[in-house]
């Protein structure tokens, strides 16, 4: 059946490919009776789905990513140690014969039995363990309705999968990011949730906010996945596959000729000279980055080294992590980023324990600040990278500035630590703030008078000045960045640190969105940070941009009483 989902774009870019369904298989088992003559086969099921499972994770071993964290192989170990212990292999059968109840009921109702129990355990460690017993179960549950785990099924060059899924963590966006996939959609999601924004750091197609795409969509269904419009076709017929694919030739088009502005001045038609950074979740996206002609990067998310994994990494691991992107970027500006983990950024892809509010809970500084010893090895790991370069480090969702001045206090315990044990690190280094609470841009002298630089993090400063929470697709038509207050504090950060001769930028998803570029330039923006894929498009807007005429129509946008009149505005800017 043919048939249209409208979602919200994430990422520019059409695709074609075959639906590849990743369940969230817990949200969606029922209970039935079997008939007494079909127990023996419904054993059989589940024994075959644990076949199928076992099969799963021994072919995981085998390819564990060679830049995959050391704990990988350790964590793939444990699953099957799991899988095989009696509790789930042998209980559930029991149960099936004694209750007369389908597979997928008797595993999930055990599970229930065994998280309980892990609950009640004291030791921290051991009561962790209750996700993994969750995931194996995930998985078996995946086995017996029929839809593959994670681990993508062959494919030809040039028959693309494009995954389906009711939710997905950053944590799993991480672990996608190892295949080739041709596009992402899912039910549910904000389009600058960190699973959108990996998304499109993966620069293929995404559409987020879908509601009933994952119930609606069959594995192996063709798809159109428009991450420009945010539409989502299902069995195309003929007619309007023609029509994508033609779009979809032009667009690679437009993407090799935007190519050939790699190593052109990012210069306005007034001769003034904008930096243009590029934001990377891990290491190796900074090849993105040198390819897309970045002059420096304006955010590395380190949080991303710190996912799917059972420790932290070590002092020496995050050392090395850093200093490979220091000496790629070659003397180039590399903006360290220290870890922001919460919100939607649960180390594990579980939301566990991350309080009654998450995003406005014990994330980014504040959980570092909790966490001292984990705050000081990361310290003291950038500062030992930054001898390769030119490092600086920046400070998430500060608000307090007693918060500046205890990490400042961790800073110079960092940095004499490291002097007593003659490591040596760029004593110049320059500490920055995010700018993404409304209580940052509103009280900025407290800010600049103890730190470097700024750099505005525009999804949480809408996610904290609207109330809406930026995962949360009810609210995602609420998420509005021409909202006056949220373009107010926007301005005002930016036109306050340029007086003061203040380094300022903008590193979140506005500063690579074309609708923008114009309205940025015009509030006095010079450094703006993005994701790689998006850079030579705003590049292009830039040099075709006359900052003369842009400032009185950015301050006329700062005198519009609405976001409708001015997004009206706005169209006349980038007309
Ligand atoms: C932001 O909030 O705009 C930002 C750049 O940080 P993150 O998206 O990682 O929260
Ligand atoms: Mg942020």
């Amino acid at each position: 059946m043919n048939f249209v989902l409208h979602g919200s774009p994430v990422s520019a870019g059409i695709t074609i490919g075959y639906a590849h369904l990743v369940s969230s298989a817990r949200l969606e088992v029922a209970h039935f009776e079997i008939p007494a003559a079909s127990i023996d086969a419904e054993i059989e099921r589940f024994d075959a789905a644990l076949e199928l499972v076992r099969g799963e994770l021994r072919e995981l071993t085998g390819h564990i990513p060679v830049d995959a964290p050391a704990e990988f192989g350790a964590f793939v170990d444990m699953h099957r140690m799991i899988l095989d212990d009696s509790t789930l292999s042998e209980v559930p059968r029991a149960l099936i014969r004694a209750e007369q109840c389908n597979a997928e009921w008797a595993l999930v109702r055990q599970m229930e039995g065994l998280v309980g129990q892990f609950d009640a355990i004291e030791d921290p460690y051991l009561r962790e363990r209750k996700a993994d017993v969750q995931q194996v179960v995930e998985r078996v549950l995946k086995a017996l309705l029929g839809h593959p785990g994670p681990t993508p099924p062959q494919t030809s060059d040039e028959q693309k999968l494009i995954v389906v899924a009711h939710d997905l963590s950053p944590a799993d966006m991480i672990l996608f990011k190892q295949h080739e996939f041709g596009g992402f959609v899912t039910d549910l999601g904000g389009v600058t949730s960190h699973t959108a924004i990996l998304a499109r750091s993966l620069g293929i197609p995404a559409i987020v906010g879908l509601h009933l795409a994952r119930h609606m969509i069959r594995e192996n269904d063709l798809l159109i996945v428009d991450g420009l419009q945010g539409v989502l076709i299902v069995a195309p017929d003929p007619a309007v596959l023609g029509e994508y694919q033609l779009r979809q030739s032009q667009l690679e088009l437009d993407r090799q000729k935007l190519r050939r502005l790699r190593t052109t001045p990012a210069t306005t038609l007034d001769g003034t000279p904008i930096e243009l950074y590029a934001n990377i979740e891990l290491p190796q996206d900074v090849e993105a980055a040198r390819e897309a002609g970045a002059q420096g990067i304006g955010l590395f998310r380190t949080e991303f080294l710190f996912m799917n994994r059972r420790v932290m990494p070590s002092e020496d691991e995050q050392f090395e992590a850093y200093r490979a992107v220091v000496a790629a970027m070659r003397g180039l500006p590399v903006t360290i980023r220290t870890l922001d983990i919460g919100a939607d950024k649960a180390l594990d892809g579980a939301s566990g324990d991350a309080g009654p509010n998450p995003a406005l809970g014990l994330r980014a500084i504040r959980y570092c600040l909790a966490e001292p010893q984990i705050f000081i090895t990361q310290l003291r790991a950038i500062l030992r990278a930054s001898q390769f370069g030119r490092v600086r480090l920046l400070i998430p969702m500060l608000a307090h500035a007693h918060e500046i001045e205890q990490l400042l206090a961790l800073l110079r315990q960092a940095k004499a630590s490291l002097a007593e044990a003659h490591l040596p690190y760029d004593r110049g280094i320059e500490i920055g703030g995010m700018v993404e609470v409304p209580a940052a841009a509103l009280a900025l002298p407290m800010f600049m008078r103890r730190l470097n630089f700024l750099s505005i993090g525009t999804n949480d400063l809408i996610q904290y000045t609207l109330a809406i929470d930026r995962t949360d697709d009810a609210v995602a038509h609420l998420y509005d960045p021409l909202h006056p207050a949220v373009l107010h504090l926007v301005a005002h950060t930016i036109q306050t640190a340029n007086r003061a001769g203040m380094s300022v930028a903008v590193c979140g998803e506005m500063a690579g969105d074309l609708a923008f570029t114009r309205l940025l330039l015009g509030f006095g923006l010079r450094n703006f940070s993005m994701h790689p894929a998006q850079l030579l498009a705003v590049k292009e807007r830039i040099l075709r941009s006359s900052l003369g005429e842009l400032a009185p129509l950015a301050a006329r946008v700062l005198r519009s009483p609405d976001s409708a009149k001015t997004r009206g505005m706005i169209a006349k800017l980038n007309s």
